[in-house]
């Protein structure tokens, strides 16, 4: 039997493939698409195994799990993200251990990580949206997006580099496509007041082609990289 060694076998080389097929296709550059791999739920040895391939950037939920993973992989050099919900009495802790931040959903929780960051470093953050019509999720409304850029945009330690959204799951890649568009229309729309919206936080397992379709710059993957999540565990 003929072995085909082009096609990837490995889950980290067939999300490396999707990736570069979809870039190709819709005329993206691969180096313009970082590919986060999020890491909750997973054991340090699951990430550290990852890591081996070249995966560098990994994203965790829950502040006392992630920060856990962070000192335990210490000597690996990785790069953090922070992509879960926010309460402010962990802001320090984020701050201290992430390099970035992508849930960023309220005044409160900006001030507060803020001044944790002059302990640290300078973060880079972006805020979380949510559609209108997406009334009970985390994430800003656009309503009130300009008046949070503008007051980011004022604060010494943290980056403001783009949005992020977390669309509710869809099949169908033209609604998915359709969504992640209006993510990039709220940041064109700051863009053109003269904010800098370099990343667009989108899209997961399931709709990572219809994201990069639209623009997406950090593209957030857990179940295709790691398997189905057991939350029991
Ligand atoms: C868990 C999670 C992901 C990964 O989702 P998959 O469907 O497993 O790829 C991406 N982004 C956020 C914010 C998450 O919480």
């Amino acid at each position: 039997m003929e072995i085909d060694t082009d096609k990837p076998t490995t889950p980290i080389d067939i999300v490396r493939e999707r990736i570069k097929t979809a870039c190709d296709k819709y005329n993206r550059d691969v180096s313009d698409v970082t590919l986060i791999a999020v890491s909750k739920t997973r054991p340090a040895s699951s990430i550290r195994e990852l890591a081996s391939h070249g995966q560098k950037v990994f994203a965790e939920n829950y502040v006392q799990e992630g920060v856990g993973k962070v000192c335990e992989l210490s000597d690996m050099q990785l790069n953090w993200h922070f992509i879960g919900h926010l309460q402010s009495n962990k802001s320090i802790e984020v701050a201290e251990h992430f390099t970035w931040v992508h849930s960023i959903d309220r005044l409160k929780i900006a001030l507060k990580l803020n001044k944790a960051a002059a302990r640290f470093h300078p973060l880079n953050v972006l805020i979380q949206v949510k559609l209108d019509d997406e009334e009970n999720k985390a994430g800003v409304g656009a309503d009130c997006l300009s008046v949070l850029v503008e007051q980011i945009s004022e604060m010494e330690n943290l980056n403001l580099r783009g949005l992020m959204s977390i669309p509710k799951p869809e099949d169908d890649f033209k609604s998915q496509r359709h969504t992640f568009s209006r993510v990039k229309k709220l940041a064109n729309a700051q863009t053109d007041r003269g904010f800098t919206m370099d990343c667009l936080s989108m899209g997961m397992s399931n709709d990572l082609e219809a994201a990069i379709a639209e623009g997406a710059t950090h593209i957030r993957i857990g179940t295709a990289l790691f398997g189905p999540r057991d939350y029991n565990r």
